[in-house]
């Protein structure tokens, strides 16, 4: 609150919470007199809840206690304190997420929690103060400061301390001067007290990037096609405080980024803020200096790999307007930037944009609300848009931007696809890497050029099977089969880390014939070295990556060619750009075809046409191969032309037989406990109050029935799937189901509800 508002309305003496419990309500206290002056809309604020203190928001703030609130005065209890000076929610956040939690049928606490940089409440984020010191007057010249002080002549100490603070641009942390002068603080208070320096309190930023050095600005001139996608963006930005979306489809290569950063730098010439993000891996050390060397101080770079306390400072530096341009992944999408103009979404089909645990949002959706609320430019940019996008581009909610070619004719690499079930029938075996890969990696190796092997599967084998009695060796906690590591030679739950020494013997039958079934990435690297000793491999996965800058070091080391092959996951498949990569290979990535999802054929089109476009980024043509069991699949054969066109004609018609988006609006609500009569206790009762609500049908309800995975984590999963032609409908009669339902005495804490599940699993 501004001093003159202070001074004019009332002090608030009732204060409405949100919190981060999983309720649809806010909660009323009072605030004592002392806190009277602080509080104000957005303040976090210590509360008491039950029996525990939590951190809330405030959402609403009152002199009076409104009638409407229906609370007895008498039972509220006091705010114990307000833990901002300045809160830390915007105004603009504080609307944004109200409307996100009600949008995913979600809590508006939870929501704003996650809005925050993680580890915000916790003591370790406080900003590093220490003492600086700098030069009054002007910089550099002595005699002008020894005219200020005629009275008496500066000893030898305190000549030394400001030539010292003039030959650094006159600001200095106050130890470096006490070790470089070799002194102790007297002459500096000395100093001080005459008016030559002054002595203060100094935020240090932990700088992430503070040792990089930065490449040079390269100037490039760009593409008619370019030109016309950026004119269309800038704009819409010239146009004031109008909202307007775009989808710019342009294949990997086509030079999308370049289009994103001159469109940033417009936005802030006109005196806006700008955001862009990017998926969880994209967000590489080689862009992020780039990102710097173009903004400077500008942008700020909020990334999941950095520490809490380097993403805390980041992030202040958003909310106090030193930075305007925010980076990052998911959560990004609720930096704190003021003005905001421009909001772009890379690779805006990219499921880690989703948020796989409560509150569920999908940052790409968010932003395109924020731009709505706040009258801003969004751009969404893939080389394959979501189905949805795509189609909503074509409905005419987004204008369609197109970037065809790749920058300087360079080919998009054609796919080979290599039928697996043929490799079988040559070797009379079952093998992991056909001929023609190996022959390929033998030959790109030779020419001096590196290779990307991807395999979406982790661990030394997917499962174990017992040969004798057909038994296959699941986790104790999930309805899954674990996984063998051979490294620590144990068998591990995907899921929830249960692990379990391997065993010589099958647990059911105690039969010796064990088989491991499936290649993982360890299995493959392992395979890959000793076929090829004197090729460099690192393994990429979340088992070779465990820790902070770890994959930052090998993407470097394979950037600069101290690595020749890399073999890993998804998380090498995408954003990067290694111009002397010319050979893909793809494992297994078919594995996703056989799942019950019905984003598998997306995922795998996307997938593949991604990881082609690692290939041959540089002046040499690459070549992509991809084993496969499926040959004939349309996902695999339009992959394979890079034609999205010809894939979206052939998936939209797969989605509109069977209700799925864009036609329809899904959710999924999932109902878990560890007693398996308890939960479908109460599914029933939610499916009864679905039902009621649904009298005029409206929607499509199915279940409750046991989940794909069945039990995660030592709870038994039910799910109830919704549809609707209409997301209006699809809210208004869940909301009152849901009232319903815990009216009728369901446990609220086992629902989980899902707006835009990406999958049903
Ligand atoms: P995308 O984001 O669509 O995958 P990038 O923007 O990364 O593509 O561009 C691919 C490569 O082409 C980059 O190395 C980039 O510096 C370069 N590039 C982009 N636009 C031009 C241009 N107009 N002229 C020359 N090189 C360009
Ligand atoms: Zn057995
Ligand atoms: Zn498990």
């Amino acid at each position: 609150m501004s001093e003159s508002a202070a001074k004019e309305s009332p002090l608030p003496a009732f204060v409405e919470a949100a919190l981060p419990v999983p309720l649809r309500r806010s909660f009323t206290y009072r605030v004592p007199e002392s806190m009277r002056e602080r509080i104000e809309l957005g303040s976090r604020l210590k509360l008491p809840f039950g029996k525990r203190n939590l951190t809330g928001y405030a959402v609403g703030l009152h002199s009076t206690l409104p009638r409407d609130l229906d609370v007895d005065e008498s039972k509220l209890k006091d705010v114990i304190a307000v833990l901002d000076d300045e809160p830390l929610i915007t105004p603009e956040i504080l609307k944004l997420t109200q409307w996100t939690a009600d949008y995913y049928a979600s809590f508006w606490g939870e929501m704003l929690k996650a809005s925050l940089p993680a580890g915000i409440n916790s003591e370790k984020v406080r900003p590093k103060r220490r003492k600086a010191v700098r030069l009054l007057g002007s910089v550099g010249s002595l005699a002008d400061t020894e005219s200020k002080a005629p009275d008496k002549p500066l000893t030898l100490k305190q000549h030394e301390v400001l030539d010292l603070l003039t030959a650094s641009g006159g600001q200095m942390l106050f130890t470096d001067i006490l070790e470089q002068a070799n002194t102790n603080a007297s002459p500096l208070n000395t100093l001080a007290k005459r008016g030559l320096i002054e002595i203060f309190i100094d935020d240090v930023f932990r700088d992430p990037l503070r040792r990089a050095d930065l490449p040079e600005l390269n100037s490039i001139i760009l593409t008619p096609e370019q030109q016309a996608a950026l004119d269309a963006v800038n704009s819409a930005l010239d146009a004031p405080n109008a909202y307007k979306g775009f989808l710019l489809h342009g294949v990997t290569g086509s030079g999308k980024t370049e289009v994103y950063i001159r469109a940033m730098r417009h936005a802030l010439d006109e005196g806006r803020s700008a955001m862009m993000l990017v998926p969880e891996i994209a967000l590489t050390p080689v862009f992020s200096r780039r990102l710097r060397a173009i903004f400077g101080t500008d942008v700020a770079i909020l990334h999941s790999n950095l520490s809490a306390g380097e993403r805390y400072d980041e992030w202040r530096r958003i909310r106090r307007g030193e930075a305007r341009i925010a980076i990052g992944t998911r959560s990004a999408v609720f930096a704190p930037l003021e003005n905001i103009g421009l909001i772009i979404v890379d690779e805006e089909h990219d499921a880690s944009y989703r948020q796989h645990e409560s509150p569920f949002y999908n940052a790409r959706d968010v932003g395109v609300m924020r731009a709505s609320l706040a009258g801003a430019v969004v751009v969404l940019g893939s080389a394959t848009p979501a189905m949805e996008s795509f189609y909503n581009s074509q409905a005419g909610k987004y204008e369609y931007l197109r970037l065809p070619e790749r920058i300087e004719g360079r080919s998009l690499a054609k796919a080979e696809l290599i039928d697996m079930r043929e490799v079988f029938k040559r070797a009379g075996k079952d093998v992991a890497l056909s001929d023609e890969l190996l022959e390929g990696i033998d030959q790109t190796y030779h020419k001096g050029e590196q290779v990307i092997v991807l395999l979406n599967r982790r661990g030394f084998s997917q499962f174990v099977l017992c040969r004798e009695c057909g038994e296959t060796i699941k986790c104790k906690n999930c309805d899954i089969t674990l996984t063998f590591h051979r490294r620590d030679a144990k068998l591990v739950c995907h899921y929830c880390n249960y692990r379990i020494p391997s065993p010589k013997t099958c647990p059911s039958c105690e039969s010796e014939f064990l088989y491991f079934v499936g290649e993982g990435t360890e299995n493959i690297a392992d395979q890959l070295a000793k076929k090829f000793p004197q090729i460099r491999i690192a393994r990429v996965d979340r088992d070779t990556m465990a820790h902070k800058g770890e994959l930052d070091q090998v993407l470097l080391d394979f950037a600069a060619h101290r690595i020749d092959m890399l073999v890993g996951t998804q998380m090498i498949a995408k954003g990067h750009d290694f111009p002397n990569v010319t050979l893909v290979g793809v494992v297994g990535v078919d594995i996703g075809l056989g799942l019950p999802d019905l984003r598998s054929a997306e995922r795998t089109f996307q997938l593949i046409t991604q990881v082609a476009g690692r290939s041959g980024r540089g002046e040499k043509p690459g070549r992509v191969l991809i084993q496969t069991y499926y040959p004939e699949h349309y996902a695999l054969r339009f992959a394979r032309e890079q034609d999205y066109d010809g894939f979206y004609r052939e998936e939209i018609k797969f989605r509109e037989r069977l209700a799925y988006p864009p036609f329809f609006v899904l959710a999924s609500i999932l109902i878990k406990h560890r007693d398996h009569a308890y939960a479908m206790r109460n599914a029933n009762i939610l499916r009864r109050s679905l039902d009621v609500a649904n009298a005029a049908r409206h929607l499509r309800i199915l279940g409750p029935a046991p989940a794909s995975l069945s039990r995660l984590k030592n709870e038994y999963r039910i799910q109830i799937i919704l549809k609707s032609p209409s997301r209006r409908s699809l809210r208004e009669i869940l909301d009152i189901a849901l009232a319903d339902a815990e009216q009728n005495g369901a446990d609220m804490r086992s629902i989980y509800v899902e707006i835009d599940p990406v999958n049903l699993m």
